[in-house]
C-alpha cells in the first residue's frame, strides 16, 4: 500500500460559502492544510482566519476557476506555503435556470467554463503533485440532478454530468497512481445557493418546506453532510473507494 504523505494539503475551490466553507472547515479538522479558493476573496479570507482561530491551517486565494491563469497562480501560492497538494476538491460552481430555448450560446459556455472546464484545468494542475507524491484524493462536487435531469437546467445539469464522466475517467487513468477520483452530487443542500433559489419561487409556493416534503429523511442537508462523506473519500481508509459517485441527498436520488 502506497504510504500517504505526513501533512496532507488541500485545495477547496469555491469555498467561501456553503459546501465549500464547509469541506475546508471538516478537512482543517481532520488536519489537513487547506487552500480556499473563491472569487469572493474577502469572504474567503475570513473563513481561513476562522479555521486558524480553531487551529488548523489555511490561507485564503481569489480565483476564478474560469481562468486557467488565476489557478495556476493560486496553487502556486498554496504550494510555497504548505507544500505539495495532495487532496484536492473541486466545488466551485454556477447554476442557471432558463427555458432551455432561452439558453444563450454564452450563458451555455459559462456554465461549461466555470463547472466542467474549471475542474479540467484544477485536475490538470494538481494532479502532477499526487503522482510526485505516489499518493492522491480528488473529489468531485456534481449535483444530484445528474441522477434526474432537471427542466430548465440543461446547461448546468449538463456540465455536472460531464463532471461525472471526468471523474470516472480519471479514476481508471490513475488509479495505478495511487490516486483516487470520485464524485459526491448534492441533493438539496441548505446553503446560500439554495436559499437565493428559494427567493426565486425555484421550489414551489411551499419554498423548503415543499422540497422538505419530497426528502426521505424529512430535512434538507446540510454543508457538514457533505462536508462528512468528502472527509471519508480523501481519508486513507477509502483508498478502495474511486470511480464511485457518493450521492448525498437525504433519499431524493437512490
Ligand atoms: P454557494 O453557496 O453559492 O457557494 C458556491 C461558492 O462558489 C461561492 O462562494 C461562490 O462565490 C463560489 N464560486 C462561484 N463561481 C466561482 C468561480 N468561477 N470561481 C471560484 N469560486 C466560485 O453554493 P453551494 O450550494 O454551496 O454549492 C456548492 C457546489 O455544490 C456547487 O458546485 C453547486 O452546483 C453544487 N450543488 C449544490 C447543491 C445544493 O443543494 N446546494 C445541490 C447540487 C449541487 P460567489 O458567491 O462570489 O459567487
Amino acid at each position: 500500500m502506497v504510504e500517504s504523505p505526513d501533512e496532507k494539503v488541500a485545495v477547496v475551490t469555491g469555498s467561501a460559502s456553503g459546501i465549500g466553507l464547509g469541506i475546508a472547515q471538516r478537512l482543517a479538522l481532520d488536519g489537513i492544510a487547506v487552500g480556499l479558493f473563491d472569487l469572493d476573496v474577502v469572504a474567503a479570507e475570513s473563513a481561513a482566519a476562522k479555521i486558524r482561530g480553531d487551529g488548523g491551517a489555511a490561507m485564503a486565494v481569489g480565483v476564478d476557476v474560469a481562468s486557467r491563469d488565476q489557478i495556476d497562480a493560486g496553487l502556486q501560492r498554496v504550494r510555497e506555503t504548505f507544500g505539495p497538494i495532495t487532496v484536492l476538491v473541486n466545488n466551485a460552481g454556477k447554476e442557471g435556470f432558463r427555458r432551455f430555448l432561452d439558453i444563450s450560446p454564452a450563458s451555455w459556455n459559462e456554465l461549461i467554463a466555470i463547472n466542467l472546464t474549471g475542474t479540467f484545468h484544477c485536475c490538470q494542475l494538481v494532479l502532477p503533485d499526487m503522482i510526485e507524491a505516489g499518493w492522491g484524493r480528488i473529489v468531485n462536487i456534481s449535483s444530484s440532478s445528474t441522477h434526474s435531469g432537471q427542466p430548465y437546467m440543461a446547461h448546468y445539469v449538463s456540465s455536472k454530468s460531464g463532471m461525472v464522466g471526468l471523474t470516472k475517467s480519471l479514476a481508471l487513468e490513475f488509479g495505478p497512481a495511487g490516486i483516487t477520483v470520485n464524485t459526491i452530487p448534492p441533493g438539496f443542500i441548505d446553503t446560500p445557493m439554495t436559499r437565493r433559489n428559494e427567493g426565486k419561487g425555484r421550489f414551489g409556493p411551499g419554498g423548503i418546506d415543499e422540497a422538505i416534503s419530497r426528502t426521505p429523511v424529512g430535512r434538507a442537508g446540510r454543508p457538514e453532510d457533505i462536508a462528512a462523506a468528502c472527509s471519508f473519500l480523501v481519508s486513507d481508509e477509502a483508498g478502495y473507494v474511486t470511480g464511485q459517485i457518493i450521492g448525498v441527498n437525504g433519499g431524493r436520488n437512490t
